[in-house]
């Protein structure tokens, strides 16, 4: 009798346990997954047709994908869509393919960068930058002094019509798709914002950067001290731009290591949280 007795007490508590966890466990669920939905902050009503048209056509793609794609303007082809930059000298600016700098931009804050320019440096001596680059700069030149080889910015600002006479080059000495594929347009360069570098280590030219052995332990210090690697290796088709292991961009640090940890391109990041 006594052990009948445990097992029905056993079922009991097994039953109105049943009946009272599931209820509420179903109910969890249904509110997290209604706050998931709401909680993609990238979303733009206005946007609706477009990410409609777009996820018809990427049917594999996430609607984070899709939001984020379409932010980027992707569902139009590189300089087919062309958004004036309003806040071209906040840090956090983006100039594309698709984000494009007033003509008469010019910088006011430019500084010469390599003022120590060191063994190698010399020859690109003249060379400037926006002044809220150089602290950081010379900062992250020091630690590479330290460890035994010397940083120099092989090219830095370059001024819409500098920027229009080497795209016009690349054309006529090439063709329009072989610039677009390395060569920025006039007005969308990097370069003409003074937050852009093309960086040299010791005797490796821009080009060649990445074959200097401390190369890695380099791309792991930049975003301490404000930088991050703006074309990086396979993100032709959200940057626009083939890899290049040189240019690096100036965010300042608390925005460059969030970008760091998302692993996203900065065109993606602003797409989420700038677009
Ligand atoms: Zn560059």
């Amino acid at each position: 009798m006594k052990r009948k007795q445990i097992v029905l007490v056993f079922l009991i508590v097994c039953i109105l346990g049943f009946l009272l966890f599931i209820p509420k466990t179903k109910q969890k669920e249904t509110k997290t997954s209604t706050k998931k939905k709401t909680t993609i902050s990238y979303y733009h009503k206005e946007y609706k047709e477009r990410y409609n048209n777009y996820q018809k056509s990427h049917p594999d793609l996430t609607k984070k994908e899709v939001y984020t794609l379409v932010n980027m303007n992707r569902d139009y082809d590189f300089y087919q869509k062309i958004i004036k930059q309003e806040n071209p000298n906040a840090l956090n600016t983006l100039v594309n393919k698709y984000y494009q700098l007033d003509e008469n931009y010019e910088p006011s804050d430019l500084v010469e960068i390599n003022t120590s320019p060191g063994t190698y440096g010399t020859p690109y001596r003249k060379h400037t930058a926006r002044k809220v680059v150089y602290n950081d700069f010379q900062a992250l030149k020091q630690a590479c002094t330290n460890k035994g080889f010397e940083l120099y910015v092989a090219s830095g600002y370059r001024s819409t019509s500098w920027q229009k006479e080497i795209y016009n080059h690349m054309v006529e000495t090439y063709s329009v798709e072989r610039a677009d594929e390395t060569c920025s347009r006039p007005s969308h360069s990097e370069h003409t914002t003074g937050l852009g570098l093309d960086i040299a280590l010791d005797q490796y030219k821009f080009e060649d950067v990445e074959k200097h052995p401390q190369y890695t332990w380099f791309l792991n210090q930049l975003s301490q001290y404000g930088f991050i690697l703006r074309y990086p290796k396979d993100k032709e088709n959200l940057t626009g731009y083939s890899y290049e292991a040189w240019h690096i961009r100036y965010v300042g640090k608390k925005l460059a290591k969030k970008i760091e940890k998302s692993g996203l391109t900065f065109d993606e990041y602003y797409a989420r949280y700038y677009a």
